[in-house]
């Protein structure tokens, strides 16, 4: 039969077998009415012959449709497959026929083009499959003609990977690229409390990795955001940029700095008409400086810390560059986070710094202040006990004395609070000279020797026979001194305090040891805090103000040295100091 597809029912126009070969017949000479006339014979030998060119064309029609690449399967109403050319044989690897008979399994009502599986053996089959309604021996048919598609598929499929990979590739080395820029502007930020500079080099940052150029504003103690920074990518403008920093910001215009630090809200604007860089300017020499840095897209951005706005980054690009995008302003957003914590603990390094200073000064002037007086009270109390004018009885003497003790250990904690405040304010700075460190340890001693012999301690101070040199400044390692001895004396009710003074590689040692109630392990760690003492009572009992080693630390510290601490309680305590012999050591 021919009539199985579309395009054989189309050109025989859907007629049964018997009327196609009557027509074949008589289309074949065009004269119907003598063929009429002939006899039955010759009828049936046309007959034959015209079955025979039939069955012919039939054959070639298999022939084709066996042969083509697609694959063709005719299908029943029910389903059941009809007929099976080799191609849809091999597509569905069973032979035709043993497909024929066979359900289908697939829907031929659609006559749209639909994406089939096959599934054969183990690798599944894609196919391309269109249906046409037809007819297949005379019965309504469906035929299906269906391409293998599995290669094509594959191809597709695997130039998605590729491409998604690229696509993955790239969005991991744009993240990297984030998270390296953040990564270096973090550390940047948090490597100084110098504001002015770190600012500069954020500015730099961004235009190295953000923008074309960048503006950084700051709030002044005027309440109005003023610019910074302006950094260009390309030098040749960077002239342009300075004088386009010296421009103030109108208050009264409409900068979008204003609204950004108003509301603490970002504003990514892709696109700049002339329009917008008009109404933003606040006069034509700005207009002229924006319009030859370029200004086609920006991103302002609010610097904001503990929910105020300290100041705003505006990052800029000109013709050449894209224009921004969301995904930039979340990374402009976190760069200014970070800036703005490290503007917030600039200024608070600087408010603390002020008031430290404040504080220092007050106690430098109290102290100062306080110290004349007590000075003539402790030479006039001097001369009194001297007998000058006139000897005093002796119970007045006993009283006199107590109030020259009283003043001069006044005079003491003055002098060890006015040390520390000029120490902590850094305005002490050393005297260097060449000086033994023998001949400084007896000055010490000498100092010190009447306390130890008024606790009935032993002082031991063991020296080398000949002088160490070293360059120091005297007055400040004798006052370290005076504190450790003072302190092992202070701190050691019976037995010794011992002194030692050895050389080093560039070094010298100084060791002070003492026999006295010692110090646990965990006041250790703060007893070189100012004011720190480890019985709070201490202070009523024994005097000292809780300074002497936090002097001695800081004084050791500007000599170059470094001082160590052992002790054990109800054994006794050495501190150990460690100077340079020259500055350079
Ligand atoms: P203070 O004026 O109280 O002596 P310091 O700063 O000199 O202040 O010392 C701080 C604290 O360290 C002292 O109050 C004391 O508790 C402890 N301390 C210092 N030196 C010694 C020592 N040689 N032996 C035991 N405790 C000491």
């Amino acid at each position: 039969m021919v009539s199985c597809s579309k395009q054989s029912q189309s050109q025989l126009g859907g007629k049964q077998p018997r009327q196609l070969l009557e027509r074949a017949l008589l289309f074949q000479d065009g004269q119907p009415g003598r063929e009429l006339r002939k006899t039955r014979r010759s009828e049936n030998a046309e007959l034959t012959e015209a079955k025979r060119r039939l069955e012919r064309s039939e054959a070639r029609f298999r022939d084709i449709i066996q042969r083509t690449a697609d694959a063709i399967i005719v299908v029943d109403p029910a389903g059941t497959i009809c007929f099976a050319n080799e191609a849809a044989a091999s597509l569905f690897g069973t032979p035709s026929w043993k497909l024929v008979g066979t359900l289908f399994g697939f829907p031929v009502a659609d006559t749209e083009t639909t994406e089939i599986d096959i599934v054969v053996g183990v690798l599944p089959r894609v196919a391309e499959m269109r249906v046409v309604p037809s007819e297949w021996e005379g019965r309504e048919a469906y035929i299906a003609s269906l391409r293998d598609v599995t290669e094509r598929k594959r191809a597709e499929a695997a130039t998605r990977q590729l491409l998604q990979a690229e696509a993955a590739r790239a969005q991991s080395e744009k993240s990297a690229r984030r998270f390296s820029f953040l990564a270096e502007t973090s550390a940047m930020l948090s490597s100084t409390l110098d504001v002015d500079t770190t600012l500069a080099v954020l500015a730099r940052l961004c235009t190295e990795q953000l923008a074309d150029w960048v503006v950084i504003y700051r709030m002044n103690g005027d309440g109005l955001p003023h610019r910074t920074h302006v950094h260009h990518r390309d030098p040749a403008l960077g002239d342009i940029a300075t004088e386009l920093c010296r421009i103030p910001i109108d208050p009264a215009g409409i900068h979008p700095v204003l609204e950004v630090m108003r509301t603490k809200r970002s504003r990514l604007q892709p696109a700049v008409t002339a329009e917008m860089l008009d109404n933003m300017s606040t006069n034509p020499k700005e207009l002229e400086l924006a319009r030859s840095l370029g200004v086609e897209s920006f991103m302002q951005v609010p610097m904001v810390a503990r929910g105020r706005s300290v100041g705003a980054i505006a990052f800029v690009r000109g013709a050449k560059s894209a224009p921004f995008e969301a995904e930039e302003l979340s990374l402009a957003e976190d760069v200014a986070r970070r800036a703005a914590m490290a503007v917030d603990n600039a200024m608070l390094y600087d408010d603390a710094n002020r008031a430290n200073q404040a504080k220092a000064d007050l106690l430098a002037v109290v102290s100062h202040d306080l110290r004349t007086p007590l000075t003539a009270i402790i030479g006039y109390s001097d001369l009194l006990l001297m007998g000058i004018p006139e000897p005093l009885p002796a119970t007045g003497a006993e009283k006199l004395e107590r109030v020259r003790g009283s003043a001069q250990h006044l005079l003491y904690l003055l002098n060890e609070l006015l040390a520390f405040t000029r120490l902590d304010a850094g305005r002490e700075e050393p005297h260097w000279a060449d000086a033994d460190a023998c001949h400084i340890i007896r000055e010490a001693q000498s100092v010190v020797e009447p306390l130890a012999q008024q606790q009935q301690l032993t002082l031991h101070v063991d020296l080398p026979g000949s002088p160490l040199p070293l360059r120091t400044d005297p007055d400040k390692l004798r006052q370290i001194l005076l504190n450790l001895i003072g302190n092992a004396i202070k701190y050691t009710k019976k037995g010794s305090v011992s002194v030692k003074c050895s050389p080093g590689a560039g070094w010298i040692t100084i060791t002070v040891e003492d026999t006295g109630i010692g110090i646990n392990q965990n006041d250790l760690r703060r007893i070189f805090e100012p004011f720190w003492q480890a019985d709070p009572m201490q202070r009523a009992r024994r005097g000292g103000s809780g300074l002497g080693l936090s002097v001695v630390k800081r004084l050791t510290s500007l000599l170059g040295g470094t001082i160590a601490v052992e002790s054990t309680p109800g054994v006794g305590s050495r501190f150990v100091l460690s100077l340079p012999v020259s500055r350079s050591a």
